[in-house]
């Protein structure tokens, strides 16, 4: 028996040492796959070590085993079809999703510890974390709902306030905390749990609600955290100490990643959960902003300014990922490059509709990393480019960012309109994620090449083909 025991644990410190060795290998793209691979090897020797555990100490027979082959069957049947089957647009509500499911399980898990304890109780100190656990993932649960249903457009991406909303915060709050204390006062008291539990439920609709579409990169980010949090309190509450390593592992780097993003966004992450950010709506925007009329240009005018330039910068954005043009886009950079152009990406923290969807977009396409440009380091050389293309990016290059009383004001962005001329491609004058108009369309060095990301650079390769033969 204490053979066995100590075989567990082994298995299960490997596995932990497997995640923190393969998080460290995702700091390249050089060896993040392999980290994904060894993250994920460890993982499925953690479960199959807990699923032999489970079948010695007899809950796996009977019912017990019927369950567990169903719930491994649904699960791990359920997250390769999604996995394998969902856009790279979609991911951001994926993994919402994914967050969803880990902080609710995290908190059945609680309760059905505390309702299984028996006369002589939890203890204290698994009564708090019990407590903590369940407040977690229950917010947990909901708010990743909610996001990933504002993501999808089931839920309307406007911040959705209604009067009162802040007292009916205050309130769940309290009753929470109340439910939660009550708890650990008396860890028989079913209607503690009850309350604390239906509390935090309502509380992850109420607090992801007032927040607009363009802060939900933050907000899935914070609420991954949290599922980390759950997942690690749920670990202390059972006594498995693979799950409190890889509970804590992902609400630090959820925890660090979602700072990250808010310094990014130049907004603190209390101001995004208390205030509504950005509208989300996306509707078509007027083709003449302040009565300035757009200039439309051809690709035969593109082509020219392309293959007699020095310096060429491509900003790539949402349109390239839903366009899926990541392989015409680096065919049209490596043409320019044949011809001594210097040519580099200027990555967007928030381009696209997940962190690094732009650095995973173009890996798959073979663009070099080197080429790949965060906003720090393009930023001052954008005033010494003669293009800057912009490719279905919107809100990242949006000068209104600059100003106050607008929807994006203190993001950073891509300094496009420092350079020479700036030509966009995109189909239309619809809004970016932000549903606001772009100034920088209306700006006198700028060209609108009205196309799909993916037809129209085909277009401009041809065309830059055809000119210099
Ligand atoms: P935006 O959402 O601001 O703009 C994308 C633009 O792409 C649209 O204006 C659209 O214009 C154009 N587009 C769409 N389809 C195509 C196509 N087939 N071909 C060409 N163009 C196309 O994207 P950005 O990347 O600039 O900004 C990202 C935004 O998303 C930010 O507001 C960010 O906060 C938010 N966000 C980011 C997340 C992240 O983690 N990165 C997650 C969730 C939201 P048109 O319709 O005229 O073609």
């Amino acid at each position: 028996m204490r053979s066995f025991e100590t075989a567990l644990h082994l298995v299960y410190l490997a596995a932990a040492t497997c995640f923190v060795l393969g998080l460290h290998m995702m700091n390249s793209p050089a060896s993040a796959r392999r980290g994904n691979l060894l993250s994920a090897g460890g993982m499925a020797a953690a479960v199959l070590a807990a699923l032999v555990a489970v079948v010695r100490h007899g809950a796996g027979t009977g019912v017990g085993a019927v369950v567990l082959v169903a719930g491994l069957a649904v699960g791990g049947l359920g997250g390769l079809y999604a996995a394998r089957s969902v856009q790279m647009t979609a991911m951001p509500q994926l993994v919402s999703l994914f967050n969803a499911v880990g902080g609710g399980a995290a908190a059945l898990l609680a309760i059905n510890d505390a309702l299984h304890a028996g006369s002589h109780g939890l203890g204290r100190s698994i009564a708090v974390a019990v407590g903590l656990d369940v407040i977690i993932g229950s917010v947990t649960f909901t708010g990743s709902l909610v996001a990933a249903g504002k993501l999808q457009g089931i839920v309307p991406g406007k911040p959705i306030v209604f009067p009162g909303s802040r007292v009916v915060n205050a309130v769940l709050v309290a009753t929470f905390l109340t439910g939660a204390g009550l708890l650990v006062a008396d860890q028989s008291n079913r209607l503690a749990l009850a309350m604390l539990a239906l509390a935090a439920l309502a509380f992850g609709v109420t607090m992801v609600l007032p927040i607009g579409g363009a802060d939900m990169p933050v907000v899935i980010s914070l609420l991954n955290a949290f599922t980390g949090t759950a997942v690690a309190m749920a670990g202390f509450v059972i006594g498995n100490t693979v799950l409190i390593i890889a509970g804590a592992l992902v609400g630090a780097s959820g925890g660090i990643l979602t700072k990250l993003m808010a310094d990014a966004m130049n907004r603190s992450i209390m101001n995004i959960i208390v205030g509504g950010f950005g509208t989300g709506d996306g509707g078509p925007a007027t083709v003449v902003a302040g009565g300035v009329q757009v200039r439309e240009v051809a690709v035969d005018d593109v082509a020219i300014q392309l293959a007699y330039a020095s310096k060429v910068i491509i900003v790539p954005g949402y349109g390239l990922a839903a366009a899926q043009a990541q392989h015409e886009v680096a065919e049209l950079a490596q043409l320019l490059e044949r011809r001594g152009i210097e040519v580099s990406y200027g990555i967007h923290p928030v381009a696209g509709r997940m962190p690094g969807h732009m650095n995973v977009l173009l890996a798959e396409a073979n663009v070099p990393y080197p080429l790949l440009k965060e906003m720090e380091e393009i930023n001052p050389e954008f005033g010494r480019t003669d293009v800057a293309l912009v490719v279905g990016a919107n809100d990242v290059t949006n000068p209104a960012a600059r100003r106050s009383g607008t929807a994006i004001s203190g993001m950073p962005i891509l300094d496009v309109d420092h350079a020479k001329s700036v030509i966009v491609i995109k189909r239309s004058m619809g809004h970016g994620y932000a549903g606001i108009d772009n100034e920088l369309y209306t700006a006198p060095n700028t060209g609108m090449f009205f196309a799909d990301a993916k037809a129209g650079l085909a277009g401009l390769t041809a065309a830059v083909k055809t000119l210099v033969g």
